[in-house]
C-alpha cells in the first residue's frame, strides 16, 4: 500500500506522456504566435468575489465546484476554476488596453473545480485559453476559429465538428428568457433537481443539461435564434458567410448555451466523439459586457479554452508521435573515460543533442543493455584503447553503422 496517493480527481502527469503534453503546448503557442496572441501569465489564486462577479451566482461552478478556503488574514480565496475572469481583471489592472488593438492573449495552466471525476473530468486540469479584446466584428470570431482549425490540424487531430450558436444580448435574452421559463415552468415537475434550481437562477443553463428525462422535454422548448434582434442575427449571419468563406465547416447547435453567465453573442464547442461522454474539447464564446462590469471601459471580447486532458486522451488513442531529441549513450570503462565522456557531452549538449552516459562501475554488458532500453540513437564507447588511441567509435544502434569520434 502507497502511503500517500493524489487527491481524488487530480492526476500526476508521467512519461512517456510528457512529451504529449509538451508537444500540444509548444504547437499551440506556435500557432497562437502566427495569429498576434501574446503570453499572460495569471496567478492561479485570486479574490472569490472576482469569480462570483464573473462566472456569476448562479452557475454550476460557483455554486458548487470552486474550492475556496479562508487565508491566515481571513479573506475569502479562491482556486481559479478558469482563466477568463483572471485575464479580465489583469487586462483592467494592468491597462493592456493600451496596447495596440485588438489585444490577443492567451494562457496555459491548471485550473480547479470540484466536480465528480469520470473520464475526461478532474478536480485539476488543464487549459489553454485565448481571449481577444477590443473588436466586435465577426471577422474576429472567424479568425479565432481560423486559428483553432489550424491548431487541430497541426496536433493532427481529425473528426472534431465546430458547434456554434448565438445567444444574444441584454437587449434580445431577456424576452428569451422569459419564454424559456414560461416553457419549462409547464414540466417543472418532470425537470431533474438541478434543472428546477436552474429554472430560478439560471433558465439558460436549462438546454445544458445532459439528464435523459430533461432531454425529452427540452425538444420541444423555444429556441433562442427565433428570439435574436437585428443586430445579433446580422452578427451570427456574417460569421456563417465567414466561416463558409474560409472552408471552415459547422453545425448550427441552437442548444449551445455555456455555463458562465457572461457569454453574448456566438457561443461554441468543438466536440470529438471518441471520448465518450465528455466529449467537448474546446469551448468558448464572446464576452462584450464583462470588461465593462469589471470596471473597464467598453470592451467586447471573445475567448476559448482547450481542455488539455481531453485532448491528450484523444491522441494518445491515435498514438502519437513521440518526438525524439536523438541520444548518444556512452558506455564507458573506468573513471579517466569518465572524465572524457563529461567533456564530450557538454559539448553534444551545447549542439542540443540528448546525452547520457553510463555508470563507469557497471560493466559494458550491462551498460549495452541501458543504451538499449533507452533506445539510444548511438553508442559511443570508451575505454583503455580509446583513450590511448583518442580514437573512439560512434555507432548507430538501428544499422549499425559506424564513425570514428576524436575524443580529444
Ligand atoms: P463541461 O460541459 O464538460 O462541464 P464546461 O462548459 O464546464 O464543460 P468550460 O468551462 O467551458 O467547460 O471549459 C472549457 C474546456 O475545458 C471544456 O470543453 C473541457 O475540455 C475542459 N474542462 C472543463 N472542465 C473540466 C474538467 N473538470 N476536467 C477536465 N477538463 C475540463
Ligand atoms: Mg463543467
Amino acid at each position: 500500500m502507497n502511503k500517500y496517493s493524489t487527491l481524488k480527481g487530480v492526476c500526476d502527469i508521467v512519461p512517456p506522456d510528457d512529451k504529449l503534453w509538451d508537444f500540444i503546448e509548444e504547437i499551440s503557442k506556435e500557432v497562437f504566435s502566427i495569429y498576434g496572441f501574446k503570453n499572460i501569465r495569471i496567478p492561479v489564486i485570486e479574490y472569490t468575489e472576482l469569480f462570483k462577479r464573473g462566472i456569476g451566482e448562479g452557475t454550476d461552478i460557483v455554486e458548487k465546484e470552486m474550492y475556496t478556503f479562508s487565508d491566515r488574514s481571513g479573506r475569502s480565496i479562491t482556486l481559479r476554476p478558469e482563466g477568463t475572469a483572471s485575464v479580465v481583471r489583469s487586462y483592467i489592472e494592468n491597462n493592456l488596453s493600451d496596447l495596440p488593438s485588438p489585444q490577443k492573449f492567451f494562457y496555459l495552466g491548471p485550473m480547479f473545480r470540484y466536480e465528480r471525476p469520470q473520464k475526461g473530468r478532474y478536480r485539476q486540469f488543464y487549459q489553454i485559453g485565448a481571449e481577444v479584446f477590443g473588436s466586435s466584428n465577426p471577422s474576429t470570431d472567424a479568425e479565432i476559429f481560423s486559428m483553432l482549425n489550424m491548431f487541430l490540424d497541426k496536433v493532427g487531430l481529425t473528426n472534431t465538428q465546430l458547434q456554434i450558436n448565438s445567444i444574444g444580448c441584454p437587449i434580445c435574452r431577456p424576452n428569451y428568457i422569459s419564454s424559456l421559463i414560461e416553457f419549462f415552468s409547464k414540466h417543472s415537475d418532470n425537470l431533474c433537481t438541478d434543472c428546477q434550481n436552474r429554472l430560478q437562477k439560471n433558465p439558460l443553463r436549462l438546454l445544458d443539461c445532459k439528464n435523459e428525462g430533461c432531454g425529452i422535454i427540452k425538444k420541444d422548448a423555444p429556441l433562442i435564434t427565433q428570439s435574436l434582434c437585428g443586430e445579433c442575427v446580422n452578427h451570427h449571419n456574417q460569421l456563417k458567410h465567414l466561416l463558409d468563406l474560409q472552408g471552415i465547416s459547422f453545425i448550427e447547435n441552437p442548444l449551445i448555451v455555456r455555463g458562465l453567465d457572461y457569454y453574448t453573442k456566438t457561443a461554441f464547442e468543438i466536440t470529438a466523439d471518441h471520448i465518450g461522454a465528455q466529449n467537448t474539447v474546446i469551448a468558448g464564446g464572446r464576452y462584450d459586457n464583462l470588461v465593462h462590469e469589471f470596471g473597464g471601459a467598453k470592451t467586447p471580447a471573445i475567448g476559448f479554452a482547450i481542455g488539455l486532458e481531453r485532448l491528450a486522451l484523444l491522441l494518445k488513442d491515435k498514438e502519437m508521435i513521440d518526438k525524439k531529441v536523438p541520444l548518444i549513450y556512452f558506455a564507458i570503462l573506468g573513471d579517466k573515460a569518465l572524465d572524457k565522456a563529461l567533456l564530450m557531452a557538454k559539448k553534444y549538449r551545447k549542439e542540443g543533442l540528448w546525452v547520457e552516459i553510463g555508470n563507469p562501475s557497471d560493466s559494458l554488458k550491462s551498460q549495452m543493455k541501458k543504451a538499449d532500453k533507452f533506445n539510444a540513437e548511438s553508442v559511443i564507447i570508451i575505454g583503455e584503447n580509446e583513450i590511448n588511441s583518442g580514437i573512439a567509435i560512434k555507432k548507430r544502434m538501428n544499422d549499425g553503422v559506424q564513425e570514428e569520434v576524436n575524443i580529444n
